[in-house]
Parts: structure tokens; sequence; C-alpha cells
């Protein structure tokens, strides 16, 4: 059987799942939420499943993001080779 104190977590812990996630969360609370998970499987899913999609957003985020930086990139090249271009007096 899991004590009162397992139980006050648990709902502690499953409402604060995000927030952990995104890290929102002072150090007592994330402390408190990271004990749970490591004594609950079912908010050691919950928190592994919600890592995975919101890793997955990160990477997502991060690729648009990488394909952004090399458009501009390939414009700032574009400009300096025009810039050079025979045109200096
Ligand atoms: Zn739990």
């Amino acid at each position: 059987m899991h004590s009162p104190r397992f139980h006050l977590d648990h709902r502690f812990t499953r409402g604060r799942l995000s927030a952990f996630h995104d890290g929102e969360l002072g150090p007592v609370e994330r402390r408190r939420v990271e004990h749970h998970i490591a004594d609950c499987p079912d908010c050691g899913r919950a928190a592994r499943s919600l890592q995975r999609v919101i890793g997955g957003l990160a990477l997502l985020r991060r690729r648009n993001r990488s394909r952004l930086a090399a458009g501009v990139i390939e414009r700032l090249r574009t400009q300096t080779r025009r810039d050079g271009d025979g045109s200096r007096h």
C-alpha cells in the first residue's frame, strides 16, 4: 500500500508534469516531482511520454531554425558576392 504522502505527491506531480518539463518549477517542487516520478510507474510513464512529445517539438523547432539560418546565410553570401562584383571605384 502507498502512503497518503504518495497520493498527495501523485496529484501534485500530475498537475505539474508539463511545468516540470518546461523547467517552470522551483527547486523544491522539482525535487518533489522527480522523487515521485522515480517511485510511481504511472507518473514515470506519463513523464517519459511527455518528454518524448516535448523533445520532438524541440527537435522540430531546432530544424526549422537551422533551415532559417541556412537561408539567411545564403542570402548574405549572395549579397556579399553582388557587392564584390567589380562595383568598386
Ligand atoms: Zn504518481
